[in-house]
């Protein structure tokens, strides 16, 4: 494979001409930038210092463009449940299939794509696969993160984080150290 020219896409970019896709197709790395990643995060996540890597091949089939791609890294989050900070590793593999509206008005039956693609019509000389990967990105991270699957949460009453030990809601009965704060809650 040909390594990737740098010039062609600026991260934020990534749009080819087809024509100019070579036969032995496009393969390379690239760290993400920070102003690509942080808009695309859920409200829970944000970047951990740790940069989120693209590993992508990009292959010519007649007009047809298949794109197959990784992304890699972590992300810190806070868990749904319980509201603690957490990291997760993001590692997700996604195929892609850019189908030429204008040479193939039907669903193309020659196609060599791999199982799973997505499939995306486009019209014209370019395909974008900034959006593909954006969307991606998106559907990697969960929409509510937990700590764990067996993540406890916080006692809707009191507070407490189950995790940590537990309360006496469940008994109806309050901690002493805690009707203060009841108190409070109950006059507002
Ligand atoms: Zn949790
Ligand atoms: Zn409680």
């Amino acid at each position: 494979m040909a390594p990737f020219a740098g010039s062609i896409g600026a991260p934020a970019v990534l749009t080819f001409l087809v024509e100019e896709i070579p036969e032995g197709g496009l393969e390379w790395s690239q760290e993400m930038p920070p102003e690509w990643v942080d808009p695309l995060l859920g409200p829970q996540f944000r970047r951990d210092g740790h940069p989120i890597v693209l590993e992508v091949s990009i292959t010519r089939r007649g007009r047809n463009v298949v794109v197959q791609g990784r992304l890699t890294g972590s992300l810190a989050y806070v868990c749904s449940r319980c509201a603690g900070d957490a990291t997760r590793e993001v590692d997700h593999a996604f195929s892609h299939v850019f189908v030429s509206r204008s040479h193939h008005p039907a669903f193309p039956d020659d196609l060599d794509a791999p199982g799973e693609a997505e499939f995306t019509f486009y019209d014209g000389h370019e395909v974008r696969v900034e959006p593909v990967v954006a969307e991606e990105f998106v559907l990697s991270m969960p929409w509510f993160p937990v700590c764990s699957e067996s993540c406890r949460g916080l006692c809707p009453h009191c507070g407490q984080n189950l995790n940590e030990g537990t309360c006496s809601c469940e008994a109806d009965v309050v901690d002493p150290r805690w009707a203060p704060l009841l108190n409070l809650k109950r006059t507002r």
